[in-house]
């Protein structure tokens, strides 16, 4: 958020179809024919749903933070090489997902240039966030789960997060580096695990799912504008776009299990999540105009239904060093996650679209 102004998932997907299936083969010699084809017909009906996500794997949620917010990534600076490491842990995953790359010359990775010199409020913020080699570029991730029909396919969501943070700054309490687990490693991590779920499934939603990750938010939002004009599918296409933004602890302002949706009132999106099942309210600060302070924002402007889904409660971690793993409440995260994956598979198959209600559209 900008200041102001495996394979566990994969067996338990399984695992109820399977075991159904066994239940109907040990009973087999008590049972007539026609009983037993109805409980192998419901055995496969229960893996047919269509677009059923494979279920979320906590402890994946879990690892990829651990990596992202270790010490040993030195708070993903911004344009830094440190970035640019947490970018190719993401491209490996989404290749070992099966996705399809989005990036530049058939890799996961996108290189976002950025100006030089940066902007001049830009260089005085970050003289307190010393980088030990120039910021020239950025780097988004981008990963493709083709849509399984053919007409609907060419329609996309977008699911995104950021994954730089402040990197290595002034020292509170003895420590320097600013983790950004909750900023944003929570939102990256639940962008991987949705990527994992829904290429896990054993039907691909019918419509594109993009999967995206973006450089350099912190410092302007250079990847998500270099991206802007380099979607691999046409930005008319994408019927809608959730950014993941600091969800690893719960918000006083609203009930435990909940999240809150940046705009709630300005489209008919996460009203319709809502009535899908996601744990989704409006967003209870708006004094903080939070739609206006992520990724999401210039994609709105670009005419894109673009909202950003946040648990932030105004936590004093937010940008300082103590922005760590320790400090996030799993719980919260994985129910989050767990909460939101069925109504984004639903609306990745719906050939419902979202839209801007009168005077919502920024
Ligand atoms: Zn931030």
């Amino acid at each position: 958020m900008a200041a102001g102004a495996g394979s566990v998932g994969r067996r338990s997907a399984w695992a109820p179809v399977a075991s159904l299936a066994m239940t109907a083969l040990a009973i087999t010699s008590l049972l007539p024919a026609a009983v037993l084809f109805c409980l192998l017909a419901q055995a496969q009906a229960v893996g047919a749903t269509p677009a059923a996500p494979a279920p979320i794997c906590f402890r994946c949620l879990r690892a990829d933070i651990d990596f992202l917010a270790s010490d040993q990534l030195q708070g993903r600076g911004s344009g830094t090489r440190n970035e640019h490491v947490a970018a190719l842990f993401a491209a490996s995953l989404f290749a070992d997902f099966g996705l399809k790359p989005g990036g530049d010359q058939g890799s996961f990775l996108e290189k976002a240039p950025l100006p030089n010199p940066l902007p001049a409020a830009v260089e005085r913020r970050l003289k307190a966030f010393p980088s030990t080699e120039p910021r020239r570029e950025s780097w988004n991730v981008v990963g493709i789960l083709p849509g399984a029909d053919p007409a609907m396919s060419k329609d996309a969501i977008l699911l995104t997060a950021h994954l730089d943070h402040l990197g290595i700054g002034p020292a509170r309490n003895g420590d320097t580096i600013y983790n950004g687990a909750d900023d944003d490693a929570s939102g990256v991590a639940a962008v991987l695990e949705l990527a994992r779920s829904f290429a896990h499934a054993r039907r691909r939603p019918r419509r594109t799912v993009l999967f995206v990750l973006f450089g350099s938010e912190e410092i302007g939002g250079y990847g998500h504008r270099y991206f802007l004009s380099h979607s691999p599918v046409p930005l008319s296409r994408i019927v809608a776009n959730l950014e993941f933004e600091m969800i690893g602890r719960p918000d006083p302002a609203i009930s435990q299990q909940d999240l809150w949706l940046t705009g709630y009132s300005r489209s008919d999106l996460g009203p319709e999540l809502a009535r899908h099942g996601a744990h989704l309210v409006a967003d209870p600060h708006p004094a903080q105009h939070f739609f206006r302070r992520s990724d999401n924002y210039d994609l709105a402007r670009a005419g894109i239904v673009a909202q950003t889904i946040s648990s932030f409660g105004l936590h004093a971690d937010y940008h300082q060093p103590s922005d760590e793993i320790g400090r996030l409440d799993f719980t919260h995260l994985n129910s989050a996650v767990a909460s939101l994956a069925p109504p984004i598979a639903w609306l990745a198959s719906t050939r419902w679209k979202p839209s801007w209600r009168p005077g919502g559209k920024p």
